[in-house]
């Protein structure tokens, strides 16, 4: 007996070896190793189980042999959930850290009641030197802990290696190779702790560590020779749900089969419970609108806006065929990217061309661009047209007093006061500087006037309160009327408005003057 524990622990040692010169190994080129964290915790974890336990068989007294399990204990319980955090990194799977430390409350607990164990039984109900062939073998009675640290184990080996075998029809050849390293590296300590724990091992000793070897070696053999660690697949569910464009999958008969994270973003009223449903009464459910192709064509596109309460977005939306071998379709993709930020900038844009920055009423260009049809229409139609120019007095003066930012304070105070007086359908935009100009059609020539005056009176009533400052700012104004059956021009009438401005300044300013 004794040369065959011998033997064992030859055999252990070596698992202890291994496992150490994976973590020297995974330690030294960490940079380089997704996920060499936790490959090298379980590493680690397994160095010190093959060890203590190899120790463990070299004690002669129970004491000493307590001692090693429990540092044993140390390494072999956190090894399972090291092994299934490994797992899930290979296959991309986004578990966040309370997942990850719930997976180490069971092995904390199981350290602590096997260090504590000989006060309350829970963990091993008996250990004695084995009956037969004594120490370092021992006969163990199970407490209700060992049943609980067995089964919580044996789920993580198993539902790491279940996760592997799901995946394996997926997996790309180059990373087969690694991908089935990972699963005889499960497949192997599962198997035969199983056979431990019903009794198919010789007695007295795990066998567990000795067959670790074989794992450990695999894991070798894989990182030196296919790169394991290094290159790490990504997992397909992990770009679908990575995607910033929202996909919608359906199957052939057009219903819902799969959508991404993107796309549930995009429509929150998105469930899972509606995977099954067709796609016209899932497309009225999230938008409230009918789907817009019918029937669902291929390669084709459409927009849509939905208002998801803080305002409106917009999306574009692409439809594809899905081809799966030689079928003519498998189904569809309606792939959807929001283009809300890029229709805004073209709205700013658009903005940007037609009014003015500071004031939002509309620029010069555009003014041009208005008027010239309006004095058109009031020729045809013989209608009364008439501009008024008014420029704000003694600007600068404010400006070179108290900044330009007060000034621009000034000009936006001012059109504010005009837009006050002025009817809705005046045609009011910044001329230049502290320039004005505002066209009105269908008012007589004394209305004009007192519109004018109207406006002269009510920026001078209302001072502009401004860093602590009280501004009271006045404007000239130079009034131009087209002239009944003259086809004068806009560029003539601009400058009889002009003259006529330029006459109310000379005449003392905050006046209105007409040509
Ligand atoms: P007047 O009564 O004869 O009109 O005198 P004024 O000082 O108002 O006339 P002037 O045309 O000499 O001054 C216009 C000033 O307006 C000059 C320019 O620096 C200033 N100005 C032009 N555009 C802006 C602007 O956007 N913001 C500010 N703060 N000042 C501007
Ligand atoms: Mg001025
Ligand atoms: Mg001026």
């Amino acid at each position: 007996m004794e040369s065959t524990v011998t033997a064992y622990i030859a055999l252990i040692c070596v698992s202890g070896v291994l496992n150490f010169f994976l973590f020297v190994y995974a330690f030294s080129r960490k940079e380089r190793f997704q996920g060499a964290t936790s490959f090298m915790l379980y590493t680690l974890a397994l160095t010190i189980y093959c060890f203590s336990y190899a120790i463990g068989l070299t004690s002669s007294s129970m004491e000493q042999i307590m001692f090693w399990t429990t540092i044993q204990y140390i390494g072999m319980p956190a090894a399972a959930s090291l092994g299934l955090v490994i797992v899930l990194q290979f296959l991309g799977k986004q578990w966040n850290r309370k997942q990850i430390a719930s997976l180490f409350i069971l092995p904390a607990i199981t350290l602590l009641l096997v260090a504590t164990n000989d006060s309350h039984h829970l963990y091993y109900k008996s250990i004695q030197p084995h009956a037969e062939y004594g120490l370092p073998l021992l006969d163990i009675e199970i407490g209700p802990w060992y049943v609980v640290q067995g089964i919580f184990t044996f789920s993580c080996m198993f539902y790491a290696f279940i996760l592997l075998l799901v995946r394996l029809k997926h997996i790309k050849s180059a990373y087969r190779a690694q991908h089935l390293v990972l699963m005889c590296g499960h497949l192997v300590p599962m198997a035969t702790a199983f056979l431990y724990l019903i009794g198919a091992t010789p007695a007295g000793i795990d066998p567990v560590p000795i067959v670790m070897c074989i794992s450990s070696g695999l894991y070798i053999w894989a990182i030196l020779s296919v790169n394991m660690l290094s290159l790490l697949p990504i997992a397909k569910e992990t770009i679908f749900d990575n995607m910033s464009e929202g996909v919608i999958v359906l199957d052939s008969q057009q219903r819902l089969i799969d959508f991404n994270a993107a796309a549930k973003k995009m429509f929150p009223a998105m469930q899972h419970s509606m995977i099954g449903l067709q796609l016209d009464r899932v497309w009225k459910q999230l938008t409230d609108m009918n789907f817009p192709l019918s029937p669902l064509k291929e390669q084709a596109s459409f927009d849509f806006s939905l208002d998801n309460g803080y305002g409106i977005s917009y999306f574009q939306a692409r439809t594809s065929q899905l081809q799966q071998g030689k079928r003519a379709s498998a189904g569809s993709l309606i792939m959807m990217i929001d283009m809300t930020e890029l229709k805004q900038l073209q709205q700013e844009l658009e903005h940007q061309a037609y009014y003015d920055g500071l004031t939002r009423i509309y620029n010069r260009t555009q003014f041009f661009k208005i008027s010239s049809q309006l004095l058109q229409q009031a020729q045809a139609k013989k209608q009364p047209f008439s501009l008024i120019l008014f420029d704000i007095d003694r600007f600068k003066l404010v400006n070179d007093s108290y900044g330009h930012d007060v000034g621009d304070q000034l000009l936006i105070h001012v059109v504010q006061c005009c837009k006050h007086i002025l009817p809705e359908d005046a045609l009011l935009a910044r001329y230049g500087g502290e320039e004005f100009i505002v066209a009105l059609w269908e008012y007589s020539s004394d209305q004009v006037r007192q519109l004018a005056d109207a406006a002269r009176l009510h920026i001078a009533s209302q001072p502009l309160y401004v860093n602590n400052l009280k501004l009271n700012a006045t404007a000239s104004f130079g009034i131009a009327h087209l002239q009944p059956g003259n086809g004068q021009t806009l560029q003539a009438l601009l400058i009889e408005a002009d003259q006529a401005l330029y006459s109310a300044k000379r005449n003392g300013r905050n006046q209105v003057a007409v040509k």
